[in-house]
């Protein structure tokens, strides 16, 4: 693959992606929790988009302005976009975790003329109306809301012909927010530039998309990640997107898996960890799936033996951030190294460099960085170019994660930066220490972090969420030490571990470390104090 491969034509609208397929194949199968389904094909989801368009040129929202849509996994999540995409406007994904707050937070910073979401979630937008002046138009999805503007209505008044709005290909098309793990979440601007790089990259390169092939990916249409892979990496491969709209049990998704004969599996490490743990995994028939993504955190490898053990398949693992989208992965045709990540998309333009911006030898842990000039980055923090400052050191992007390459160009995560533990002047990765944690037969769900120690400047501590029927007890604290002693390098074993009935996650269920962090650094100045 060539630089130039990746470069979009000055004119571009990404819908013209999706519209090569404008036909009756089947672009989604779509099924709720209690278990109606429904099925949609390319030609009656592109007229719904076109419908849509009209809906927001009706209301005067045009090109350049911008609309926040918080929905959970239906059909509509697929028309919004497509329609808003097509009439110029951006989009800005909310998820349905989102609270008044967060959503007035994202409607002002991101000036949303319109706010589009479902009937459960209108009363969260209209405690809170008079703080955002910005938002003109409420438009409520299913049902009828006192003082909304109802989606059916809208669209049964509009017409489904519309010519795609001539948008430039550096005109933006999300403003998508980050997950707020290390701090306030970050107004992301990906154009419709991004989108050409995007599917030129992960589609084919990583989830290893075929003709004919049903995919699953998980992700909800609040987040960048649904942007990746349920909507463009489907829809602008032509191929059949299976929509699950219902709470995550692992059963359940191995169920549909089979019962669907999904090709391509593309979720969350913690989805497989929790599917690693049913009992009987066996009994399920996974045969037609040829490949299984995961992205979002570090995939922890007890869990990637369990589905080769079981299932014969190989998990692959893809690191990327809102910022971007895959950066590193298991890439199609390469070998798998377990515990790493993978390999760069481009190698020139993903490295490691020093805390000067200078590349650092193989082996070195460093910052991953990424050339700026790399189509699938973002251009900027909407509205806040001091913490786009922040993150760039010369000609690269800082991702803020922690990794060392070996002589094939595989990258090893060591962690976020600010995760990283400095104990007696070793460099601890966290995710190192929990995967050996994760192994023991006791342990749910576990994190680490540095906790402030007197001689050694930080000691490991490990919160440690026990399973069902094994009480904390402290004989327990030696055993598991003694299991990491095991495992990894002796130094790296938690010297203090604490039982919690859970661990503090974003609305996305990523361990917020910063948290523990925080915590063990209060604790340590009351200590003092
Ligand atoms: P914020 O930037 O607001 O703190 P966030 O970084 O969690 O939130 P995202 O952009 O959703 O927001 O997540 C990207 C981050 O997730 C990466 O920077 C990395 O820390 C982590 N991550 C993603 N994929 C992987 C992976 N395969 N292995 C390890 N970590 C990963
Ligand atoms: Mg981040």
């Amino acid at each position: 693959m060539e630089l130039m491969d990746l470069v979009a034509p000055q004119k571009y609208n990404l819908t013209s992606e999706i519209d090569r397929f404008d036909s009756d194949r089947i672009a989604l199968l779509w099924e709720s929790e209690d278990g109606e389904k429904k099925t949609v094909t390319y030609h009656e989801l592109i007229q719904k988009g076109k419908r849509f368009a009209n809906v927001l040129n009706k209301l005067g929202i045009k090109k350049g302005d911008k609309i926040m849509t918080i929905v959970p996994r239906i059909i509509d999540a697929y028309v919004i976009y497509m329609g808003a995409l097509r009439a110029g406007v951006a989009v800005i994904p909310g998820s349905e975790m989102l609270r008044s707050g967060d959503i007035s937070f994202r409607i002002n910073q991101g000036e949303a003329k319109a706010i589009i979401t479902f009937k459960d979630y209108t009363e969260q937008v209209d405690a809170i109306q008079e703080d955002m002046p910005s938002l003109q138009y409420k438009i409520s999805v299913a049902g009828e809301t006192n003082g909304w503007m109802s989606m059916d209505q809208l669209m049964s008044e509009s017409s489904d012909s519309f010519t795609t709005v001539d948008t430039n290909k550096d005109d933006m098309a999300f403003l998508t927010y980050t997950s707020g793990t290390s701090g306030t979440p970050k107004g992301v601007v990906h154009t419709h530039a991004w989108a050409y790089a995007h599917l030129r990259i992960a589609p084919k390169r990583w989830l290893n998309i075929k003709e004919g092939d049903t995919v699953w990916a998980t992700a909800g249409p609040g987040w960048q990640k649904w942007i990746w892979s349920p909507f463009l990496s489907v829809l602008g491969k032509g191929v059949t997107g299976l929509v699950y709209c219902g709470r995550f049990h692992p059963e359940k998704q191995l169920q549909l898996l089979q019962d669907y004969k999904v090709n391509v599996l593309c979720c969350t490490p913690t989805e497989y960890r929790l599917m690693s743990k049913v009992d009987h995994l066996g009994k399920y028939d996974l045969s037609h799936l040829h490949t299984a993504c995961s992205a979002g955190e570090a995939l922890n490898r007890g869990v990637i033996d369990i589905f080769k053990d079981t299932f014969d398949i190989q998990l692959k693992d893809g690191y990327g951030q809102t910022e971007s989208t895959l950066l590193i992965g298991t890439l199609v045709g390469r070998d798998i190294r377990i515990g790493s990540m993978g390999q760069p998309i481009l190698d020139e333009f993903i490295t490691i460099i020093d805390e000067d911006g200078h590349p650092v030898p193989e082996g070195v842990v460093g910052n991953i960085a990424v050339r700026r000039d790399f189509p699938a980055l973002f251009k900027t923090y909407y509205q806040q170019p001091d913490r786009y400052k922040e993150v760039v050191i010369g000609d690269y992007f800082l991702t803020g994660d922690r990794a060392s390459r070996d002589k094939d160009n595989y990258f090893w995560f060591q962690g976020r930066r600010d995760d990283v533990i400095i104990s007696s002047g070793y460099t601890i990765g966290p995710t190192e220490v929990e995967d050996a944690l994760l192994k023991h037969e006791s342990v749910k769900d576990c994190a680490v972090v540095a906790s402030p120690d007197a001689i050694r400047g930080n000691i490991v501590k490990a919160f440690v969420v026990l399973k069902e029927g094994y009480a904390p007890d402290a004989s327990r604290v030696p055993e598991l030490q003694k299991f990491v002693k095991k495992q990894t390098a002796p130094y790296k074993y938690p010297r203090a571990i604490e039982f919690v009935s859970e661990l503090p996650k974003t609305v996305s269920g990523k361990i917020m470390r910063s948290t523990l962090r925080d915590l063990e650094i209060r604790r340590a100045s009351e200590k003092k104090n």
